[in-house]
């Protein structure tokens, strides 16, 4: 796991469990290590290329969505590890959803490229979704929609969710995948 610092940084998980850093996503291809990221009402998601034998492990929040850090994830896979991306298989985990997400114009604004038809109401305050904020950057960045699959609970409705939001507290959700060995 890594300290997650609500950055874009990625870091490659190493031989052992452990904590290895600061950042907000891990890659890792060894066999028998899982890579998790903890959230409440950010946005958790899993990645696997199952000919590469990689992994990836992402926690979103609306820093992360808009420092685009599952498409640089994605990259990271190509890059390092010869992903095809067409060939990944993304799971989006369960964050605040529109419905709940209420944000300020100066986060709003940093959304305009993702959400081009809102053109008009990004300048002020509004609802966020970071799921479909990041299903499509996760798209553009060439998985095809088939093989994204998203949970669509909203954190904050669903009590069976820790909600920073609601809850105020130090409760906190894992999603974790890794290579059988
Ligand atoms: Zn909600």
């Amino acid at each position: 796991m890594a300290k997650q610092v609500h950055s874009d940084r990625i870091l490659r998980a190493g031989e052992s469990a452990g904590y290895i850093g600061e950042g907000d996503a891990l890659v890792s291809n060894n066999a028998g290590i899982y890579v998790g990221v903890r959230t409440a009402d950010c946005q958790p998601i899993l990645i696997v290329d199952p000919d590469r034998r990689v992994v990836a492990a992402i926690h979103a929040g609306w820093r992360g969505t808009a420092a685009r850090i599952a498409a640089k994830a994605v990259g990271r896979l190509r890059r390092d590890f010869g992903s095809d991306s067409t060939r990944l298989v993304v799971a989006i985990g369960p964050c605040i959803r529109a419905c709940c997400f209420e944000v300020g114009p100066e986060v709003a604004i940093q959304f305009k490229e993702l959400f081009p038809e809102r053109d008009g109401e990004l300048g002020k305050k509004t609802h966020l979704d970071l799921t479909e904020a990041n299903r499509r950057q996760i798209a553009a960045a060439g998985v095809p929609d088939r093989n994204i699959h998203i949970v669509p609970l909203c954190t904050f409705c669903s009590n069976e969710f820790h909600s920073y939001r609601r809850d105020k507290d130090k409760g906190r959700m894992v999603s974790a995948i890794g290579i059988i060995g």
